[in-house]
């Protein structure tokens, strides 16, 4: 079976292709080169019919929400809700997470109503029903993979980077490790003293990739999970392995990105980001936020969307959201609409200040909208027109003119009702 790599070496233009490069303002030649040097991915099992989209290099910067249900709450039901509240919220992509309960009727769900990319995290589903993670085995990982490929996944979270030797620097955190796929494979080492399946079997898994074209998304098991743990020698360590990965799945012809952080100060994002870009090649960098404060529980999207917006401005491509319910709970409805809309405006400063023909056209037309004082036009415009409509209080600020001319906010101040009036 060829991979997307394959096709494009020899000549073949799949159709999504001109899509792809109309939508990224891109000429389609530009982004197969991007693609075949690495530099920018299209996630697309080919079992999955969809529209793919494209992460990387001057590509707008995509937005990823996790969904997925949990022990405690497991009700697919509740997460479709929650899937289709974040693609109508502008989410690029969806990560199922789920750790309990009827997962792979839920992916199914998903594939067949949504018009979406789908990432998973294999180990979790490799993980339901085993009373610790020493009895992971490999057969068991690679038939939830296969399972999953099946399905149609069209990117997989793989946390082959961290190991063995890694873990003693983890005793120098303040947190530790905070990843549960990083968790579930530091307690198997622990246990069999011994290197991690995922790294010395990585040829097996890129096998499976490379049957269905999956695009293996490298996981960072030792992302920081407080500012003070940010670019230590256990995160940094396990990035010169991903980096090594990397070049792995590019000579199978595998497309691969890699994950990031996490918790982050301001101060230290760059750094972190311009480290990925290097040691891996160029490779797309997916980050979990950053957060750039610790204690902003139920704020927590906020200190994720300043330190997303820092990230892709250095460099980093695809932002997976955090939401208010952030270390607090499992994400309702609305703490979904809200984490992928936060993210949504981290990646729209950074597409604005790189001179995207669309969002440049997109706050003109506010400006405009706001000029001509056409509230509809505005609402269509805004990053989230209901929350528009419920806040709006239009007012009358002079009883002869147009009652639909200033709000609230100045009454009969209104500057731009004086400005323009004669
Ligand atoms: S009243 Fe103030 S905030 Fe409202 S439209 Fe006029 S200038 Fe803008």
């Amino acid at each position: 079976m060829s991979t997307l790599i394959d096709e494009l070496k020899k000549g073949q233009r799949p159709g999504f292709l001109s899509q792809i490069a109309s939508h990224e303002s891109l000429d389609e030649e530009t982004l197969i080169e991007r693609v075949l040097s690495g530099r920018v991915v299209i996630c697309r099992n080919r079992r999955h019919e969809f529209d793919p989209i494209a992460i990387g290099a001057g590509t707008r910067i995509k937005v990823n929400a996790n969904i997925g249900a949990s022990p405690t709450q497991c009700d697919f039901e509740d997460e479709i809700v929650k899937v289709k509240a974040a693609i109508g919220a502008g989410a690029d992509t969806v990560m199922d997470l789920s750790i309990a309960g009827d997962i792979g009727g839920f992916r199914s769900r998903v594939l067949d109503e949504c018009n979406i990319t789908l990432g998973t995290v294999p180990v979790y589903e490799a993980m339901i029903g085993l009373p610790h993670p020493s009895e992971l085995t490999l057969d068991r990982f690679l038939k939830v993979m296969q399972k999953q490929a099946e399905e149609g996944v069209d990117f997989m979270t793989i946390h082959s980077g961290l190991l063995w030797e890694h873990l003693p620097s983890v005793k120098n955190r303040v947190l530790g490790v905070v990843s549960r796929g990083g968790s579930i494979m530091a307690a198997w080492m622990k246990h069999h003293q011994r290197e991690s399946f995922l790294y010395t079997h990585f040829d097996r898994i890129l096998e499976l990739a490379r049957e269905y074209d999956i695009t293996m998304s490298l996981g960072d098991g030792l992302r920081p999970g407080c500012t003070a743990d940010a670019n230590d020698e256990a995160q940094f360590g396990e990035l010169e392995v991903l980096g090594e990965l990397v070049q792995r799945c590019r000579d199978e012809h595998v497309q691969v990105m890699v994950e990031g952080p996490g918790h982050v100060p301001y101060h230290l994002i760059e750094e972190n980001v311009r480290r990925q870009k290097k040691i891996c090649q160029g490779a797309p960098f997916y980050v979990l936020g950053p957060l750039v404060i610790d204690y902003a529980a139920g704020y927590d999207h906020i200190a994720g969307a300043i330190g997303g917006a820092l990230a892709a401005w250095f460099g980093a491509d695809f932002l997976c959201y955090v939401t208010p319910a952030e270390h607090l709970r499992l994400p309702t409805i609305e703490d979904v609409r809200e984490g992928v809309i936060a993210s949504k405006i981290a990646a729209s400063a950074v597409d604005l200040a790189r001179n995207h023909p669309r969002e440049i056209q997109r706050n003109l037309a506010m400006s405009e909208a706001r000029q001509r004082f056409d509230w509809e036009g505005q609402q269509n415009l805004a990053i989230d027109p209901a929350k528009f409509c419920d806040y709006l209080e239009k007012v009358d600020p002079d009883t002869e003119g147009d009652p639909n001319q200033a709000c609230s906010m100045c009454g009969e101040w209104c500057a731009l009702k004086r400005a323009n009036s004669r």
